[in-house]
């Protein structure tokens, strides 16, 4: 890799944070095993060595949503507990089993799949309630069925029920009646599998919003993404630095280019913004090629020299203009797009206000074009 103060840009992330808010998560369960999210390339930071600092901090688990994540932690040397929740008609579960990831049904043929993928060992299989969310999982009316088709297989040798889970809907909002609604229609789902002689020893149902705020939904183990990145899924209502978590990621480029314009000049594609008086204008050499959203044109804040500004006009594909205004600045000057704040720079969610979106969106959205650089 380059020098730091060479690349054009570059996603810090800070692996200590990783590891501090892992801490933190689990101090907060008591009891409950912690499942650490690593999807979508772990939220933009980067699946492999974020799985790594989160085992070392404490990690049970790891949580992948799609098979080809489940099996690159494998090929990265992870031997401990995976679970992984989304596969799909003819998927290679087979591989998966043999690889001892754990896996999610939602229904009878999905059993009937899982099964059909046992080679040498039993596959350990967590069942999905719907409790609300209409996303994935067995409505309440077909939960019975799904655990007689477990059951079926259980006794012929080539399942083990490992789990019984759901996902709520909307944890960010901890008053919301959709919380008590799924967790109840979860304690239902849970009672008539009991009833039917299924008790798995892991319930599982709490995300970060439920980790954080709702201590009711923890059971045996918690799955919190977001947390894990220091970021808060309560948004600017409950920030991170109050739940006691880093943000982990600082995104920094290096300015391409500078200019003064006279009042008057026009900002990139459609000339959306013009230069209301004479004005130093930096070029960012980041667009949303690199996964910027362009609906955080014409206001996204950045930090340079110091002082926060403002992106002007659209942001391209691969470069944006902050307005620099008179500062005195110079190709090759750093800017801070986000970061922790602490250091006066904005944040994800400031990025998230400009573009009408979440934090989560803002990193994970980051592009393979960003190099990652560990600390
Ligand atoms: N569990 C499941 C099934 C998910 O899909 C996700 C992500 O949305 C999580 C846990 C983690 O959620 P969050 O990032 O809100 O903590």
């Amino acid at each position: 890799p380059r020098e730091s103060s060479n690349v054009r840009a570059e996603a810090v992330v800070d692996l200590g944070a990783i590891r501090h808010n892992v801490a933190t998560l689990r101090a907060r369960v008591g009891t409950a095993q912690l499942m650490t999210v690593v999807k979508a390339d772990g939220y933009g930071h980067g699946m492999v060595p974020v799985a790594r600092a989160a085992r070392e901090a404490g990690a049970d688990w790891i949580g992948a949503a799609v098979l080809e994540e489940a099996l690159a932690l494998r090929a990265a040397g992870d031997t401990g507990p995976i679970f992984c929740w989304l596969t799909t008609p003819g998927e290679p579960l087979e591989q998966a089993i043999a690889a001892g990831i754990d896996l999610s049904a939602a229904a009878p043929w999905e059993i009937d799949e899982l099964a059909a993928g046992v080679t040498d060992r039993p596959a350990r299989v967590h069942l999905k309630i719907d409790t609300g969310m209409s996303r994935g999982g067995a409505v309440p009316e077909e939960w019975p069925a799904l655990i007689r088709a477990a059951l079926r297989e259980v006794k012929a040798g080539r399942l083990e029920i490992t789990g019984i889970w759901s996902h709520l809907s909307s944890s960010d909002e901890p008053k919301s009646a959709a919380n008590e609604a799924q967790l109840a229609t979860f304690e239902s789902a849970v009672e008539i599998a009991a009833s039917l002689g299924v008790e798995p020893p892991l319930r599982h149902l709490a995300n970060s919003g439920g980790t954080l705020a709702l201590p009711e939904t923890h059971f045996d183990l918690v799955r919190p993404g977001i947390a894990t990145y220091g970021l808060s899924p309560f948004g600017h209502e409950l920030p991170s630095s109050e739940l006691g978590l880093r943000p982990a990621m600082t995104l920094r480029a290096r300015l391409a280019m500078v200019k003064r314009v006279p009042a008057g000049a026009g900002v990139s594609y459609g000339l959306t913004w013009t230069a209301p008086r004479p004005s130093t204008l930096g070029l960012i050499p980041l667009g949303y090629g690199d996964g910027l959203p362009r609906h955080a044109s014409n206001g996204a804040p950045v930090q340079a020299g110091g002082a926060r500004r403002t992106i002007v006009g659209r942001i391209c594909m691969d470069q944006c203009v902050v307005n620099l205004e008179d500062a005195e600045a110079a190709a090759g000057d750093e800017v801070v797009l986000f970061g922790p704040g602490t250091g006066g720079e904005p944040t994800a969610d400031d990025w998230a206000d400009a573009a009408g979106t979440i934090n989560y969106e803002i990193v994970t959205r980051l592009g393979a074009r960003i190099p990652r650089r560990y600390v």
